[in-house]
């Protein structure tokens, strides 16, 4: 089948009738809310994206599987140039976007899946592999836009899933047959899966041996009976939801990242579509798979993206203010690109470094060090880029009035006038270009940077696992040339 232009994923998306609740209301038809629009807007980008002459080396590529041109968000990398490619795409999507491309954490997800179904295969004699591949091509022939769901409720931190008072704080197999199995829960977090033909589910965490029934992977259709989405709100929703102007919210089109909690109400998976069930030594492969991935794209390539549209807005705020030559602001925005880039190199190193995990699978993943900091790095530096964004934007960030107030006969000369910096530039642009700032520096992106992908100390303990500090050791040994123990007569 191929590519699909974006009014077919349009029209694919309206044959859907996912069960989605906002703000005290059920949401009959997405395409007429103004905050689900925006999911669809921007997952109809990466088709458009791929069709694109311009842009679709970034956004297709060859899949052997199919043999055909795919979205690369379909597509399991199988080279370092894939993981490359992958990273480019992110930056690419997201500083088009200035939010999510939703079919990210379904792409992360499929290569979590990839390498763990082969893994399990080839220890377990299982067929979970095949069954994956099967799935894969039927979302690459039909260019399927899957979301990725692992987050959950969770009960106690401290406690597990089989000792909370709540089974179903995570998501929790509640009947096999020989049909497929019933799964009850939650996922909370889930980005733009309303908006999305599929939905695949990964473990959130390790499963012990006795949370056989917790240790789950699978894939449905986002409407699947039993399925229902409760959308995250927020003063931005809320102003989306009252706007008349668009542009008053900084990113018209594309939004804030929109996510719901999906409550698996007794959702029946056909086995055809189970690709983990019960093994649970390798839930954590899942996840930890599904981390590599996921951290180079979050912290390495979308978050550039971001800072792209931070530090465009910055500069032509220095020019409408006249602060070309100004040496702080040119210091700052100095930081700001090296802020970028630091994350960039981080990202690309990851994709640079990346290796076939496990050997013989085909997969390639990116390098877990250097996908962690990526992650971790980025966490920080956003919250500076904000700041820094903030001073060069000044108070009005936070204080322009609307846009509205140019339309407004009595006071519409003197908004002309007062918010013009005494330039040349239309003070409509001046306006516009701080909102967007807003968006960024005065929104929900800080927590979202910082939790996307798993908060830092998730990152701290995936980077103590991977450094055991042997080589520095050993240098130091070396360049001091130190006594072995049994020498010194101490051992
Ligand atoms: C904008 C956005 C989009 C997202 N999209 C998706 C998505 O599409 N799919 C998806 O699956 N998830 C998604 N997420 C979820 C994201 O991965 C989680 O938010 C993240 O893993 C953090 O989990 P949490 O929000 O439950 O925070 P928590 O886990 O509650 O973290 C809060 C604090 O508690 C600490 N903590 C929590 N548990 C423990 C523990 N056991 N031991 C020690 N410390 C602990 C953390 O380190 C942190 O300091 C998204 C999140 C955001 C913000």
């Amino acid at each position: 089948m191929g590519l699909k232009t974006p009014e077919e994923f349009e029209e694919s998306i309206k044959q859907l009738r996912p069960r989605v609740f906002m703000n005290g209301k059920r949401i009959e038809n997405i395409f007429e809310n103004p905050n689900t629009r925006t999911v669809i807007e921007s997952n109809k980008a990466s088709y458009r994206w791929a069709l694109d002459s311009r842009y679709s080396e970034i956004m297709s590529c060859f899949s052997p599987l199919v043999e055909e041109r795919v979205n690369r968000y379909t597509h399991v990398s199988a080279s370092v140039e894939d993981l490359v490619a992958k990273a480019g795409a992110g930056t690419f999507t997201a500083e088009r976007l200035g939010t999510c491309i939703y079919r990210c954490v379904g792409y992360d997800a499929f290569h979590a899946l990839a390498a763990t179904t082969w893994e399990m295969d080839r220890d377990l004699g299982t067929s979970y592999n095949e069954r994956f591949l099967t799935y894969l091509k039927m979302v690459q022939r039909n260019d399927l836009s899957v979301a990725g769901a692992l987050t959950e409720p969770r009960g106690h931190r401290m406690k597990r899933a089989v000792d909370w008072p709540d089974p179903y704080l995570s998501l929790k197999m509640v009947d096999k047959n020989s049909d497929g199995i019933v799964v009850r829960g939650a996922k909370i977090n889930i980005s733009g899966a309303y908006a999305s033909h599929e939905l695949v589910a990964l473990p959130q965490g390790a499963r012990s041996a006795d949370e056989e029934d917790y240790a789950l992977a699978f894939a449905i259709p986002s409407d699947s009976k039993g399925i229902t989405y409760v959308c995250q709100y927020s003063p931005f929703s809320a102003e989306r939801d009252m706007a008349n102007d668009p542009y008053e919210l900084g990113n018209p089109v594309f939004g804030q990242r929109e996510t719901a909690m999906v409550i698996f109400d007794n959702v029946f998976v056909p086995w055809e579509r189970v690709f983990h069930c019960g093994e649970t030594k390798y839930s954590l492969k899942l996840v930890s798979r599904f981390a590599r991935t996921h951290r180079m794209t979050c912290g390495g390539t979308c978050k550039v993206g971001f800072m792209n549209q931070i530090i465009g807005a910055c500069k032509l705020i220095q020019e409408y203010k006249g602060l070309e030559n100004v040496p702080h602001v040119n210091d700052e925005l100095t930081e700001m690109v090296v802020l970028r880039e630091t994350g960039r190199a981080c990202g690309l190193a990851s994709a640079r470094l990346g290796s076939e995990d496990p050997i013989g699978s085909g997969v390639f993943l990116p390098d877990e060090l250097m996908g962690n900091v990526a992650k971790l790095n980025i966490c920080d530096a956003f919250w500076r880029v904000m700041a820094l964004a903030g001073d060069i934007g000044g108070g009005l960030i936070v204080t322009m009035p609307s846009l509205k107030e140019l339309q407004t006969p009595e006071i519409k000369d003197f908004v002309e006038e007062f918010y013009s910096f005494g330039s040349d530039e239309p003070t409509e642009n001046i306006m516009k270009v701080h909102k967007l700032l807003q968006n960024w520096t005065a929104g929900q992106h800080g927590v979202g940077t910082w939790h996307g992908a798993g908060p830092v100390m998730a990152q701290k303990i995936m980077i103590q696992r991977t450094t055991n500090f042997d080589h520095e050791k050993e240098l130091v040994r070396k360049t001091l040339n130190l006594k072995d123990k049994e020498d010194s007569g101490k051992a």
